[in-house]
This record gives structure tokens, sequence and C-alpha cells, in this order.
């Protein structure tokens, strides 16, 4: 073939798909809409400034005879303290997405958010158990006639910080933070207005991007005060609905191939190459994708040291992620994977070393807490439940909370771009947009009206931590 004849060639991806055309495409060779395995309609930032439907704020129904189990009275004051904070939390969620820091350098975050706690009363510890940027705020009240007969009981409640490199908020903990400060701030206007004795802990929870922080927390004791502990996480969804689906259980495999430089042209017999090695293992892996479950997930990149062509690389790393819906799973699967880079070494000629990392576990949802929650989205703010499974399909280290205390960790939809879901640059954009905003109020009410029940309702707790399974 000539060199003019090869400059002629064409990519083979048809025009019109590259135009987007749904009725040009070839859909059976490359699919050019975003998939959506549920059916369900995925909220799209173009119809964002649509408002929410609307909810009646100060009652307790939303079209249903249901009523809360909370007063009329303590519903309205926990949705009018929220809306009252709302500008003030928009000013601090717009703050923390502008100073984006990645995972153990969230200085602005920490730094804003405990001074803003303890502005609103709070008794805020920073550099919490001597990890620099997490932090503590503490709240209680005890009611007038509290004579110390019965126990005090303690909502638990975290707010994320850190950004991805490179995209920022791209995960939405801005959104996050602010839904923790929420429910602390509103569920303290409760306590004091209504008079009712119970506890408030919100942690500020860093490096949730892999470097699981929470894990540090409890292994400090961060989470043994407290009765139960929520969070919420934004995701794309159907417009006005939240998700208590799971979350894959992950653990990290750091691998790394050891060889021998050489001339590449002069004495090639010479060298160990470390870069085939790492080349044998991806392609290992990629055949290995085929025989696992469709919940299961193995993804990785190849780093490489002082690499050049004319070289025999005598060094490459690979970091792998390892996934799938139970710990016990992600053990199974990360010994074939490891399989792999046993196998490559020895082809290769390579020494091998592995290092793994922390296992986050899966979400483990606490049965009560998820159907009060439910109830609460639906009955009281007119919220649908996303049943999308995975609607964020990732990992937490709050996996690892749930295992340790009841816990819940609902996802809720804030309106993204095509294909712009979590850790997207689109998704920076959609966490900052006021519809996201007030989708995470909305998300702050509930949770706020579920916390209070857990403290306020003994039989209820009863319940909550009967339904609890710390077995691994
Ligand atoms: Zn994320
Ligand atoms: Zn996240």
């Amino acid at each position: 073939m000539s060199r003019k004849e090869e400059s002629q060639i064409q990519p083979t991806r048809p025009e019109s798909h590259l135009q987007g055309s749904a009725t040009a495409c070839l859909h059976h060779t490359i699919p050019c809409e975003p998939v959506n395995p549920s059916g369900q309609d995925i909220w799209t930032l173009h119809d964002s400034d649509e408002d929410l439907p609307p909810y009646e704020g100060s009652g307790t129904t939303f079209g249903k005879e249901e009523t809360s189990w909370l007063s009329d009275e303590i519903m309205k004051t926990l949705n009018t303290r929220i809306n009252e904070l709302s500008p003030a939390l928009r000013e601090l969620s717009l703050k923390i997405h502008d100073h984006p820091e990645i995972m153990w350098q969230e200085h602005y975050a920490h730094d804003t958010l405990t001074e803003l706690m303890a502005s609103y009363g709070f008794s805020v510890k920073q550099h919490y158990l001597d990890i620099e940027t997490a932090w503590r705020a503490d709240f209680q009240h005890r009611s007038s006639s509290f004579d110390g007969s019965t126990p005090v009981r303690t909502l638990g409640l975290n707010s994320e910080m850190d950004a991805l490199p490179g995209i920022g908020h791209a995960c939405g903990h801005n959104l996050i933070a602010i839904a923790g400060v929420a429910v602390a701030l509103a569920a303290k206007t409760v306590l004091e207005k209504h008079d009712i004795t119970g506890n408030i802990i919100l942690l500020g929870t860093p490096a949730e991007e892999g470097g699981a922080g929470k894990v540090r927390l409890i292994e400090g004791g961060g989470y043994k005060d407290m009765d139960i502990c929520l969070m919420c996480h934004p995701g794309p969804g159907p417009k006005n609905s939240s998700g208590t689906g799971s979350a894959l259980a992950l653990t990290g495999i750091n691998v790394e191939f050891f060889g021998h430089t050489a001339h590449a042209s002069a004495a090639p017999w010479e060298g160990q190459n470390a870069l085939d090695a790492a080349f044998l293992a991806y392609s290992a892996v990629s055949v290995l994708r085929q025989q696992i479950r469709p919940d299961h997930r193995v993804h990785g990149i190849i780093e490489g040291r002082n690499w050049a062509p004319n070289i025999i690389p005598d060094y490459a790393k690979m970091r792998w992620l390892v996934r799938a819906p139970s710990a016990a799973q992600v053990e199974v699967l990360q010994e074939r994977v490891i399989n792999c880079f046993k196998g490559t070494a020895q082809a290769s000629d390579c020494r091998l070393e592995i290092n793994m990392t922390e296992t986050m576990y899966d979400l483990r949802q606490n049965d009560v807490l998820t159907h009060e929650y439910q109830r609460i989205i639906q009955d009281n703010y007119g919220m649908s439940l996303n049943s999308m499974e995975g609607a964020i399909g990732g990992s937490t280290d709050f996996g690892n909370v749930t295992y340790e205390l009841p816990s819940l960790h609902p996802s809720f939809a804030i309106p993204t771009q095509p294909n712009g879901g979590n850790h997207t640059p689109g998704f920076t954009d959609a966490a900052r947009t006021k519809a996201a905003h007030e989708c995470t109020l909305r998300v702050s009410k509930a949770l706020t009206q579920l916390g209070l029940r857990a403290i306020m309702d003994e039989a209820f707790l009863g319940q909550v931590k009967e339904a609890f399974n710390p077995n691994k």
C-alpha cells in the first residue's frame, strides 16, 4: 500500500455516529445512546430548570393518608429550618466545589466546615483521631424532664469532602458535605425547640475516593458512640428519585514486575521485559473478564518508570481494583486475578511483588431504616424509588460502616448530562447546579426525619438494631 493510499484510510465509524444520530446508528456495532438497563428515564440537565414537584413542606403527607410518626409541629420545624439554611448551605457547597481537594488533602473543606459547625453551637474536634483532615462535631440536648433514668440515643452522620484528581467534584461530595450539615443543624433545632433529649455526631470523613478514610475512623473508634449512622450520595437517575441499593465490595491489588534492562536492538536477549509482563497480565485479566459474573468488576492501569523504546523496561507497576457484590466473592475473584500475574511473571521471567490494599465492604443497608426512609421520601416528599440497580455502581468505604452499626446510605438523583455520571467532568458541572442543591435539601429533610425517629422512638430503634447483622 502506498503512503498516499494509507493516508486516505478513513475511520470505520460512520459519520452519523459521530454526530450522534439515533436513526442512522448501527446499534449492533456501537451503542450511541446512554445505556440505561432499568428503562427508567434519566433526569438530564436540559430540563433541570423545571422545579421539583412540590410537597407539603409543613404537613405530614404527600397525597397519602398515612401519617408520619413525628408530629406535624416537628415536621414543620425541620422543614422550615432546612429552608432557612438553604442560602448558607448553597454558599458552602459552592465554596467546597470551587476548592476541590483530593483524598487526605481536604484542608480547606476541613477548616470551612469545622468553623461553620462551631458557629452553629456544635462542639468541634479538628484533626479528629490524629487524622489531619478528619473532624467531629457534637451536639447534646437534655430535656427539662430528663433525670438520667432513660438511655440517651445518638444520631450519627457523615459529611464527605474529597474530590477527584483533575476533574474536581465529579462525585458530588460537596453535596454530601452539606447534606450532613443540613441534617445535623435541623435535628439540633428540633431537639432544642421541642425539648427532646438526644445527641448528634457529625463526622467529617476524608478520603472516600481511594483512601478508605472511614476505615481509619472505624479503627480509631469514631463510630462507637453512635446508635445509627446516615449519609447520602448523588448520582444520575430518574427525576426526583432516591435509591437504597447496595454497592460493590472492593479490594485493590498493587502489582510490580521487576526485570532487567538491555539495549532493545543490540542485546535484547540480555533483558527481562517488565513491560511484557504487564502487557501479558493486562491481556490475561481481559480474557478472564469473559468468565466472571456480570456483577463482578476488574479494572486496572499500567505505570512505567524510565521507559524508552530503545531500552528493555526493567520495571512496570499495575494498580488493579477487584469488585463484587460481597467481600467473600471479592476474595475468590482476587485469587483468579492474582493467578494471571503469577503466570505472566513466569512467562516473562520477571520477579513479581504483590501488595493488597484495604478491603471495602459492600453496602449493607439496614432493612428497617431502608423501609422507613422509603416511606418518608414517598409519602412526605413526593419522591419515587429509584430501582436502577447500583445507580452509583461503585464502591464506598461507608460499606465498612454498615458492618459496624445500623446505617443507611441512600443515593439520590440529580440532573446530569448524557453519559455524564459520577467520575466524569459532566458530573462536576451537575454537582453545582441549583437543581442538585434542591435535591440534596429534600433528601436531607427525609434523613432528618429518619434520624429523629431513631433517637426518639425506642421501639423503632429496637427494630433497627435487631435488623443489624455484623457478620462478615
Ligand atoms: Zn466517587
Ligand atoms: Zn462519591
